[in-house]
């Protein structure tokens, strides 16, 4: 199976990696682009734990019912700054497409990436458009 994030590798050769194991995203966009897979497969334990403490839901409840609701359709990576192997905090810009109730829509955001006990963790947005 083709990853659901678009890059052009099986998910077992992707996202799979992060997924058994936070420490495998090398980079914040690929921390992006496990959330989003995770997203599509409506992975709350994974969306939880790579979610900074600081600001992560309590529970995944919410986030699930709300991934379930949606069609996936595709991830596109606009602009990334820092976030690289070396690198302690970094961004993504990134649209997410997806269908809602029969609509074709996306989200597009400026996401906030940091480190926590060593591991890249979404922190937040900078800024959303939801369209
Ligand atoms: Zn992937």
């Amino acid at each position: 199976m083709k990853c659901p994030c678009g890059r052009n590798k099986e998910y077992e050769d992707c996202c799979a990696k992060p997924h058994h194991n936070l420490s495998n995203a090398l980079t914040a966009e690929d921390l992006m682009r496990s959330r989003f897979t995770a997203f599509t497969k409506a992975d709350g334990e994974y969306i939880l734990l790579s979610h900074h403490s600081d600001t992560r839901p309590e529970n995944s409840d919410t986030v699930v019912a709300w991934a379930k609701s949606m069609k996936w359709l595709k991830l596109e990576i606009l602009n990334t700054t820092g976030g690289d192997e070396n690198d302690s905090e970094g961004t993504v810009e990134f649209k997410a497409h997806y269908i809602d109730k029969g609509r074709r829509l996306f989200m597009h955001e400026d996401s906030k990436f940091v480190r926590e006990y060593g591991n890249w963790v979404y922190l937040g947005f900078n800024s959303m458009i939801q369209n």
